[in-house]
């Protein structure tokens, strides 16, 4: 099978994010870690790269999106999508718009459409400001993001000092009379040379409508829920059929291991609740990993049943995380509980564990990367934005979940495995 839709993230979460609402067609989805070494072979329809490029400098961006793109293309891809985070997330200069421009030119798109709504987690677009809940985005938490803070609501003034053609905005009233109207709409907007397009979209019906409009595009942009419709209006064109080559997965043994590496607040309550299930754990504390290495953890993680999915966690409360990080610096106490639970991912594959629970983005980052994985192939949903994934390290077939932060009810933990059962 080749590919036919290309998605390029600015984030591996995201990509996560958006692979897993793809895959709620059962159309097959591949997610790449980084742009691939190897050249494209046996693609699925929908792939998409994790690029890690959401504060890079601008360059290094537009030449990874680029190098990316070039991928898919080979690969088969005839429409491209170009995944930023639903708040918008970008600096004054980029990089959501420089990189949608370079985008342009190498897809030959005269225009494309910006859409970060995401109804479902409380992302609205009207009149082209943007809602997260009922609080403009210059008003939500997102003002005080410490490395994109958002201090504008309105997209149409965020992307045109990002971008060098004109921005405009197809409205929520137009949305609503439907596909055609839209579609007329972005016509006319481009007859005035208005090639950046913000779209209005406060429900999920509205999504379907612009998916609908743009799906004949070269290139769209959004949030990952503009693309959640595009695999079943693709099969309804009869321009794809996944039916017929569409790969059972079949889930490996439930030989388990969980590890936490998130500190947000619902992780800490997902900990909470795991444990008071009553399932083995392990607290790491990285002031004695600093002091007394990672023997006990390994000794520990040595007497376990994998079979009762025990869980090592650095996951505290923001009092102690400042604390330890006060002591030992904060890059260097979360680089060193990222390596130490990579280092217990990969000890206990070598023992036999064929499936994991990871929480936490930069500790998925690690931990997929000691395992040495760089191609998921996107499977069940656990929670929205949260799929489980199959992969190969080191011969063997693992089952991976990788969960950022606030994902995920406080059951998640537990609830994972149920969705792949008992083999
Ligand atoms: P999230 O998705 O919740 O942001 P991440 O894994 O991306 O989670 O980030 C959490 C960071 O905090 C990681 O770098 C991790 O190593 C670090 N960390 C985890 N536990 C602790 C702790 N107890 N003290 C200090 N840093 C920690």
């Amino acid at each position: 099978m080749s590919t036919f839709l290309g998605c390029i993230a600015d984030d591996f979460t995201g990509a996560t994010d958006l692979a897993g609402l793809l895959a709620r067609s059962g159309a097959p989805v591949s997610l790449r870690i980084g742009i691939p070494t190897e050249p494209p072979n046996n693609t699925a329809p929908f792939e998409v790269i994790a690029l890690k490029i959401r504060t890079s400098e601008r360059d290094e961006a537009i030449e990874e999106a680029l190098a990316a793109q070039r991928w898919l293309s080979r690969a088969g891809a005839q429409r491209f999508f170009w995944k930023y985070c639903s708040t918008f997330d970008s600096t004054a200069s980029g990089n959501i718009g420089p990189v949608s421009e370079a985008l342009m030119n190498a897809t030959q798109a005269d225009q494309t459409t910006y859409c970060p709504a995401f109804p479902e987690n409380g992302r609205a677009i009207f009149m082209g400001n943007l809602f997260v809940g009922e609080q403009p985005l210059a008003e939500s938490p997102m003002k005080d993001h410490p490395l994109t803070p958002m201090r504008d609501s309105n997209l149409m003034r965020l992307l045109a000092p990002q971008v060098s053609g004109n921005v405009g905005l197809v409205n929520r009233l137009a949305v609503a009379r439907g596909a055609k109207t839209v579609r007329d709409s972005l016509d006319q907007l481009k007859a005035k040379k208005i090639r950046h397009v913000i779209m209005d979209a406060v429900a999920d019906s509205d999504l379907s409508v612009i998916a609908s409009a743009c799906r004949h595009d070269p290139l769209i942009t959004g949030g990952s829920a503009v693309a959640m419709p595009l695999p079943d209006l693709y099969a309804a064109d009869g321009l794809l059929n996944w039916k017929d080559g569409m790969a059972q997965q079949n889930p490996p043994e439930a030989q388990t291991l969980v590890l936490s590496g998130s500190c947000s607040s619902m992780t800490n309550a997902q900990v909470s609740h795991y444990i008071n299930l009553g399932a083995p754990s392990y607290k790491l504390d990285p002031l004695e990993l600093a002091d007394n290495g990672t023997k006990p953890v390994l000794e520990w993680l040595a007497a376990q049943n994998l079979s009762s999915a025990p869980l090592i966690y650095a996951t505290a409360d923001p009092e102690s995380v400042k604390a330890v990080q006060k002591k030992l610096g904060t890059a260097a106490a979360g680089e060193l509980v990222e390596s130490v639970l990579a280092e217990c991912a990969v000890v206990a594959r070598d023992a036999g564990a064929r499936r994991f629970i990871v929480a936490g983005g930069e500790t998925s980052g690690a931990v997929t990367k000691a395992l040495g994985v760089t191609t998921l192939d996107i499977g069940a949903e656990i929670a929205p934005g949260v799929p489980w994934t199959y992969c190969t390290s080191n011969g063997e077939r693992l089952a991976i979940t990788l969960k950022s932060g606030n994902f995920g009810t406080e059951e998640f933990f537990s609830y994972a495995p149920k969705i792949l059962g008992q083999t």
